[in-house]
């Protein structure tokens, strides 16, 4: 018996083998969930297919989520292949380079609209658009990072994306709980893992190696651990959970005073 049994799941935002997206992925299909993949573009496709074929799961369609015809799409193409969904997870963000590195304060009213689209309004979008086809009872979940709440250099305006994110989180938890389907909506703040995106916010590899000198745990976490905590926000198990941020981060964000191992 899975933890997932008789579920199904659409997720976007595999990109890779690194991608959080893919440790949910191998989570939720080892729980038993049935899977459906969204990738954002062509050049995915060569990347992503042989992922979801090695797990057997061949629904893997694209969509770009700044499009809501390509989300309308999608979601009409999950309604006839599944019925219905009971997990949508969104693990997807975007920023241009130039705004991951240097001063905040030269943000461009371009780059801050292009990754508040991305990675903040898309899950709203996918989220209504997902709402007929979402099952009783069912759970959106989203990723996030510490830099939301705490300020990270060059980080920027992905970290003002991400505080947005996690608003969103609580009041899509208050409207889709309260409708007659009583949908729940979480994120997972995940400690840092080394991926294609975050390979693009300057001086990501610094801060990925200090990381596990504060961390409790003295180690870094893996997409893994991400897949289990999805697994468990997509179950029954957590059906008391909405509209909280969950960090799996090896408590990293509990620490007070963030001093490496060799400080004295
Ligand atoms: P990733 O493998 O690069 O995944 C990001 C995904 O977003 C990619 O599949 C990317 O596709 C997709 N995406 C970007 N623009 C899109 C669009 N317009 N339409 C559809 N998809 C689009 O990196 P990741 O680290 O796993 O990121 C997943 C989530 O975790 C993000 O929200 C990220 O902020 C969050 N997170 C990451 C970390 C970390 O340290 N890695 C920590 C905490 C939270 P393309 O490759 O085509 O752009």
């Amino acid at each position: 018996m899975g933890l997932l049994d008789g579920k199904t799941a659409l997720i976007f935002g595999v990109a890779n083998d690194h991608s959080i997206a893919w440790g949910i992925t191998q989570a939720l299909h080892r729980e038993g969930a049935t899977i459906g993949l969204s990738y954002a573009g062509e050049v995915l496709e060569r990347r992503v297919k042989p992922l979801a074929a090695s797990i057997g799961v061949d629904f893997v369609e694209p969509c770009d989520v700044s499009s809501d015809e390509e989300i309308r799409v999608l979601m009409e193409k999950a309604r006839q292949a599944f019925g219905g969904i009971d997990i949508l997870v969104h693990s997807i963000a975007f920023a241009n380079r130039d705004e991951l590195s240097g001063g905040f304060h030269e943000t461009s009213r371009e780059g801050f609209h292009l990754a508040m689209d991305i990675s903040v309004y898309s899950l709203i979008a996918v989220a209504h658009a997902a709402l007929p086809i979402m099952r009783d009872n069912s759970s959106i979940l989203t990723l996030t990072y510490l830099g939301s709440v705490r300020a990270f250099p060059n980080y920027n305006v992905m970290g003002v994306a991400k505080a947005a994110l996690e608003a969103s989180v609580r009041y899509l938890a208050l409207d889709l709980g309260a409708s007659e389907k009583h949908i729940r909506v979480n994120a997972i703040s995940a400690g840092p893992i080394r991926t294609l995106s975050a390979a693009g916010v300057s001086g990501f590899k610094g801060l990925h190696s200090r990381f596990r000198e504060i961390a409790p745990l003295r180690r870094n976490i893996g997409i893994e651990e991400v897949g289990n905590a999805a697994a468990y926000l997509g179950s029954d198990l957590s059906a008391g959970v909405t509209g909280e941020v969950h960090y799996v981060d090896a408590g990293y964000n509990i620490v007070g005073l963030p001093i490496a191992d060799d400080s004295s």
